[in-house]
């Protein structure tokens, strides 16, 4: 069984974008407005000599009713069913009170989480992050989804435990 990694975190922030990168495909849509993926995407990715399986979700925001709240339950059933989560944020926006709310869901899922700030590129990562570190999950790991910035060096990590 390959391992399952599942990408989460408020819409917008770039997981379509991640998605695509480490499946090597435009499968999962890409768009400037939120809110574009309702359902779970099933993608097999091959980065750097890990293979696994990776699954793009809606996004969720914490407070959600009608149709986002369907696709908010996609993203906690991609939680559910994954080995690791990737839990996306961005770097841009700075921190949120729904990243905040997810935070405090992911703290509590027996789940190897690892928090990733995307959208790094253009910008002082480090400065960016550093409010990241609140949401008590450990490092943050930096990255430019859109170029593949740093994707590396967080799967190598990202992996080892698993
Ligand atoms: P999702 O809703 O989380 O799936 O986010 P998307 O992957 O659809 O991306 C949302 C927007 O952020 C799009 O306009 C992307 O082009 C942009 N984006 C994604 N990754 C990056 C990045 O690394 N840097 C910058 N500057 N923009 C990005
Ligand atoms: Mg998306």
């Amino acid at each position: 069984m390959l391992p399952v990694v599942a990408l989460v975190g408020r819409p917008n922030v770039g997981k379509s974008t991640l998605f695509n990168r480490l499946t090597n495909s435009r499968d999962a849509l890409v768009a400037d407005f939120p809110g574009l993926t309702r359902d779970r995407q099933y993608g097999s990715a091959r980065y750097d000599g890990y293979q696994f399986i990776v699954v793009d979700t809606g996004g969720i925001q914490g407070d959600e009713e009608g149709i986002d709240r369907a696709m908010a339950e996609q993203s906690l059933q991609a939680v559910h069913e994954a080995d690791l989560v990737l839990f996306l944020v961005d770097a841009r926006d700075g921190l949120t009170a729904s990243d905040e709310h997810l935070a405090d869901y992911l703290r509590r899922q027996e789940k190897e989480i690892r928090l990733v700030a995307n959208k790094v590129d253009g910008i002082d990562g480090d400065s960016a992050s550093s409010d990241f570190y609140k949401l008590g999950l450990g490092q943050v790991w930096q990255i430019a989804a859109a170029q593949g910035r740093g994707v590396s060096k967080l799967m190598k990590e990202a992996f080892k435990p698993l």
